[in-house]
Protein backbone atom coordinates (compact mmCIF):
# COMPACT_ATOMS: atom_id res chain seq x y z
CA UNK A 1 0.00 0.00 0.00
CA UNK A 2 1.29 3.61 -0.66
CA UNK A 3 1.89 6.20 1.49
CA UNK A 4 0.32 9.51 1.08
CA UNK A 5 0.34 12.69 3.11
CA UNK A 6 -2.90 12.78 4.94
CA UNK A 7 -5.27 15.66 3.24
CA UNK A 8 -6.26 18.47 4.78
CA UNK A 9 -9.89 19.04 5.95
CA UNK A 10 -10.61 15.55 4.81
CA UNK A 11 -11.53 13.83 8.41
CA UNK A 12 -13.07 10.56 6.54
CA UNK A 13 -11.48 8.48 8.97
CA UNK A 14 -12.79 10.08 11.95
CA UNK A 15 -16.46 9.64 10.81
CA UNK A 16 -16.60 5.80 9.05
CA UNK A 17 -14.77 3.81 10.75
CA UNK A 18 -15.97 2.14 13.81
CA UNK A 19 -13.32 2.88 16.69
CA UNK A 20 -13.41 0.53 19.69
CA UNK A 21 -10.90 2.27 21.90
CA UNK A 22 -11.81 4.90 24.42
CA UNK A 23 -11.44 8.43 22.75
CA UNK A 24 -12.42 11.00 25.63
CA UNK A 25 -15.91 12.01 26.23
CA UNK A 26 -16.63 8.71 24.44
CA UNK A 27 -15.69 6.19 26.85
CA UNK A 28 -17.17 3.30 24.40
CA UNK A 29 -15.29 4.75 21.46
CA UNK A 30 -17.80 5.50 18.24
CA UNK A 31 -20.08 3.29 15.88
CA UNK A 32 -19.20 3.42 11.82
CA UNK A 33 -20.65 6.25 10.41
CA UNK A 34 -20.51 8.21 14.23
CA UNK A 35 -19.04 11.30 13.78
CA UNK A 36 -15.99 11.76 16.36
CA UNK A 37 -17.12 14.76 18.52
CA UNK A 38 -13.29 15.47 18.87
CA UNK A 39 -13.96 16.15 15.00
CA UNK A 40 -14.11 20.41 13.76
CA UNK A 41 -16.53 21.91 11.44
CA UNK A 42 -13.44 22.00 8.81
CA UNK A 43 -12.82 18.67 9.24
CA UNK A 44 -9.57 18.85 11.69
CA UNK A 45 -8.87 16.87 14.75
CA UNK A 46 -9.49 19.21 17.77
CA UNK A 47 -6.88 17.15 19.70
CA UNK A 48 -4.57 16.24 17.18
CA UNK A 49 -1.40 17.39 19.46
CA UNK A 50 -3.00 16.56 22.51
CA UNK A 51 -1.71 13.05 24.77
CA UNK A 52 -5.25 11.60 24.84
CA UNK A 53 -5.83 11.30 21.60
CA UNK A 54 -6.58 7.79 20.97
CA UNK A 55 -3.41 5.44 19.43
CA UNK A 56 -5.35 3.93 17.11
CA UNK A 57 -6.22 7.40 15.45
CA UNK A 58 -1.95 8.13 15.69
CA UNK A 59 -1.50 4.71 14.27
CA UNK A 60 -3.39 5.20 11.34
CA UNK A 61 -1.64 6.02 7.95
CA UNK A 62 -3.13 7.97 4.97
CA UNK A 63 -3.55 5.53 2.13
CA UNK A 64 -4.07 6.20 -1.63
CA UNK A 65 -6.39 3.01 -1.74
CA UNK A 66 -8.57 3.78 1.17
CA UNK A 67 -8.37 7.90 0.64
CA UNK A 68 -8.42 8.47 -2.54
CA UNK A 69 -8.61 11.58 -4.05
CA UNK A 70 -11.19 13.70 -2.01
CA UNK A 71 -12.78 12.82 1.08
CA UNK A 72 -16.11 11.62 -0.50
CA UNK A 73 -14.37 8.93 -2.01
CA UNK A 74 -12.31 8.24 1.45
CA UNK A 75 -15.66 8.07 2.95
CA UNK A 76 -17.37 5.25 0.57
CA UNK A 77 -13.80 3.56 0.64
CA UNK A 78 -14.15 3.63 4.21
CA UNK A 79 -17.19 2.76 4.90
CA UNK A 80 -16.89 -0.34 2.65
CA UNK A 81 -13.46 -1.30 4.33
CA UNK A 82 -15.82 -1.66 7.41
CA UNK A 83 -18.13 -3.64 6.49
CA UNK A 84 -16.15 -6.18 4.34
CA UNK A 85 -14.11 -6.61 7.68
CA UNK A 86 -16.88 -6.96 10.32
S1 LIG B 1 -9.33 9.59 5.30
FE1 LIG B 1 -7.17 9.64 4.74
S2 LIG B 1 -6.80 11.67 3.92
FE2 LIG B 1 -8.73 11.72 5.04
S3 LIG B 1 -8.17 12.44 7.10
FE3 LIG B 1 -8.17 10.19 7.12
S4 LIG B 1 -6.07 9.62 6.67
FE4 LIG B 1 -6.30 11.74 6.09
S1 LIG C 1 -9.74 11.84 18.13
FE1 LIG C 1 -9.22 13.12 16.41
S2 LIG C 1 -8.17 11.78 14.98
FE2 LIG C 1 -9.28 10.48 16.42
S3 LIG C 1 -11.26 10.07 15.46
FE3 LIG C 1 -11.49 11.85 16.77
S4 LIG C 1 -11.17 13.62 15.44
FE4 LIG C 1 -10.33 11.81 14.42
Amino acid sequence: MAVMQCRPSCGACCIAPSISSPIPGMPNGKAAGEHCIHLSLDWKCNIFNDASRPKVCADFQADDVFCGNNRDVALINLTNLESDTK
